[in-house]
């Protein structure tokens, strides 16, 4: 009796587990053909200065358009990747298609501004990870340019200390940390310090209703005040409307990226909206 139910729980519940092990694993194998085949690509979203309206810098974002499915999300693929081995593969192909957007910068208003390239824990991690990306700095992308690596916290609390290490040797004036998505997870800003962040992005949860929300403005202006204090800059995300812009301003937050000002757009459409973004105020 106790057998025919555990045949009737497992007959519950292995078909969703074998589903969802089979979509990770066709998405896998997706994936690997994606970097072959051409269908992934970079989108770039520019980051502004909330008192002049020019672009400091931009992120990278990467897009891929399978040939049945359509736009595959990276929140949907990039844990994918994390946990089946290619991310290592994904992350240089990722480096060396931002080197490759880059060169389109030369001779534009945006020549030499910084570009900011999310960094995966298990790339981080890797052994070579600081030489792959000197080489590529010497090899490929344009001379002195100047990149954002952005982490999240558990990129800094896993294996902390080789990725410290990793840190410290790639320490150049060329290269900031930014801790991206932050108030989401458990990082305190004393630890912040010692892993040479530069840049703390406030996470859009915590933006999207500051204008309106008494306590998620008390909570974005504790954060900036904190932040400053410890002499890192403040990146808001998901700024989506003017409001919220006014309110970041006067919480004097530094730097503002969302659909406001622009949406990430590929590298040539960037060129075309140009450094300056004050128009989109009214
Ligand atoms: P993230 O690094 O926090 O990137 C910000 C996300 O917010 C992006 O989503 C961006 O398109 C979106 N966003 C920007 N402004 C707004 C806004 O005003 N409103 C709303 N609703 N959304 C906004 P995306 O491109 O879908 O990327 C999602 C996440 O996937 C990223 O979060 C990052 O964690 C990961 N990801 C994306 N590209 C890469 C990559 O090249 N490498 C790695 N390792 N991860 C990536
Ligand atoms: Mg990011
Ligand atoms: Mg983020
Ligand atoms: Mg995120």
């Amino acid at each position: 009796e106790i057998k025919a139910k555990d045949r009737g729980l497992t007959a519950r519940y292995r078909p969703s587990m074998l589903e969802r092990s089979q979509q990770q694993a066709a998405i896998e194998g997706d994936l690997r053909q994606a970097i072959i085949n051409n269908e992934l690509s970079m989108v770039y979203q520019p980051i502004v200065d909330v008192n002049t309206h020019t672009v400091v810098s931009m992120e990278a974002l990467i897009r891929w358009k399978h040939p049945e499915k359509g736009f595959i999300p990276p929140d949907q693929f990039i844990p994918i990747a994390e946990s089946s081995g290619i991310m290592i593969l994904l992350g240089r192909w990722i480096i060396n298609q931002v080197a490759i957007d880059c060169q389109f910068l030369k001779g534009t208003e945006l020549e030499g501004v910084r570009v900011a390239i999310n960094i995966s824990r298990i790339q981080f991690v890797d052994d070579s990870f600081s030489d792959y990306l000197q080489s590529c700095l010497v090899e490929q992308f344009p001379k002195n340019q100047k990149l954002t690596l952005e982490v999240t916290e558990s990129t800094l609390h896993n294996d902390a200390e080789h990725s410290v290490n990793t840190v410290k040797e790639l320490l150049d004036e060329n290269i900031q940390f930014a801790l991206d998505d932050f108030g989401t997870g458990y990082s305190s800003f004393i630890s912040l310090k010692e892993f040479h962040v530069d840049n703390v992005k406030i996470d859009r949860s915590f933006i999207s209703r500051c204008d309106e929300v008494k306590d998620d403005e008390t909570l974005v202006k504790a954060i900036i005040e904190m932040a400053h204090t410890m002499g890192f800059s403040v990146t808001a995300e998901g700024v989506e409307n003017e409001a919220q812009l006014m309110k970041l301003q006067e919480l004097k937050c530094d730097f503002i990226q969302g659909y406001f000002f622009s949406k990430p757009l590929p590298i040539e459409q960037v060129i075309k909206q140009g450094s300056w973004y004050g128009e989109k105020l009214s």
